[in-house]
């Protein structure tokens, strides 16, 4: 494991400014760290990029914007989609990808730092992205390098793209999100999904109901901070109080790798259950969202309704990052 060393000053880059802070070339050389950076504005542009991008991979498959550019993409806990959904974005557009997906066999398992191994990656790479298991890990590997940094999902702290993919797919799915109940079910407390979601919602006037275990709980400062923002939100340990209002239902799995205790774990894990019975009670324009992995959550026998978004969800999650990519290296 890395061992953290705070950042200092004088490596330190300018702080992080908005997404959409235009100093020349929009969005160029900016990193993307957390939700809190976007403005409705700069959502609207990156869905406009990836919409885009989707028309062109529709069309041509793969392409030359990012031709000659290349991805480190640096991940110190396990991924499917993320990982490999950027390095398809990244491809698609005819860039090429530094894959280090599996730190032990760097030099991360001799003891490197994060910041050596970003200054590391940065002589090689033109864009970096990280999944790190502690919170404000990006923010560090950010501070440390002179090229962008996309946060990846910094332990229970953030995932901006995911939470931009599943804003995308709630704007393509239903058409607008001004107006719309959100549930969140499941690990609320440790599920950084729904950290950055909820977050990226407060951009808009949505209700959010969140339901979980009691000991899965949202952050009390999360719901705080968003309740400052006048967002309207309730907790809930059951489903059924909810249900039918639901425009979208987001499932999460019970967070595993963040428990202590394995036997806390076995009481919580299979407290939600999402079957075709629980779908009858859904309105029929309900979209039921997942991050994946699913452990259970959402039985196999709900994937054939057609409000079963979660597979379509990693589709949008394609164009969103290829998106992303482009902009911060300042072609879109
Ligand atoms: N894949 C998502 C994440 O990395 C959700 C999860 O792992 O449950 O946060």
């Amino acid at each position: 494991m890395a061992t953290f060393v705070p950042p200092n000053e004088r490596n330190a880059r300018s702080p992080h400014l908005p997404f959409g802070d235009h100093r020349g070339a929009p969005f160029y050389g900016k990193d993307v760290i957390s939700v809190s950076q976007f403005s409705r504005t700069d959502l609207e542009y990156i869905f406009g990029v990836a919409k885009e991008m989707r028309a062109m991979v529709e069309r041509v498959g793969t392409f030359d914007l990012l031709k000659g550019k290349i991805l480190a993409n640096l991940f110190y806990e396990p991924s499917t989609r993320t990982s490999s959904s950027f390095l398809a974005a990244m491809e698609r557009l005819g860039g090429s990808v530094i894959p280090i997906n599996e730190v032990r066999y760097s030099s991360v398992a001799k003891g490197e730092s994060l910041p050596d191994t970003i200054r590391t990656l940065e002589c090689y790479a033109d864009v970096i992205v990280i999944r790190h298991p502690e919170v404000g890990s990006a923010e560090v590997a950010a501070k440390y390098s002179k090229k962008p940094v996309i946060n990846a999902g910094d332990g229970i702290g953030e995932h901006p793209t995911q939470a931009l993919l599943d804003l995308f797919t709630i704007k393509e799915e239903l058409g607008q999100v001004d107006g719309l109940t959100v549930t969140m079910l499941g690990d609320l407390k440790n599920g950084r999904t729904v950290h950055s979601l909820s977050r990226l919602l407060s951009t808009f006037v949505v209700r959010l109901n969140y339901v979980s275990p009691e000991i899965l709980r949202m952050p009390p400062e999360l719901v705080e901070e968003l309740k400052v923002k006048g967002v309207s939100q309730k907790e809930f340990d059951a489903l059924e109080p909810v249900l039918a209002e639901t425009d979208v239902l987001y499932v999460t799995r019970v967070q595993k790798e963040r428990f202590e205790s394995q036997d806390l774990y076995e009481k919580v894990k299979g407290a939600f259950v999402i079957t075709p019975e629980t779908m009858e009670q859904a309105k029929e324009k309900m979209i039921i969202m997942h991050p994946l992995p699913r452990v259970g959550e959402i039985s196999m026998e709900v994937d054939d309704d057609p409000r079963a978004a979660y597979f379509r969800q990693m589709e949008y999650g394609l164009y969103v990052r290829m998106a992303l990519l482009a902009m911060v290296l300042g072609k879109a």
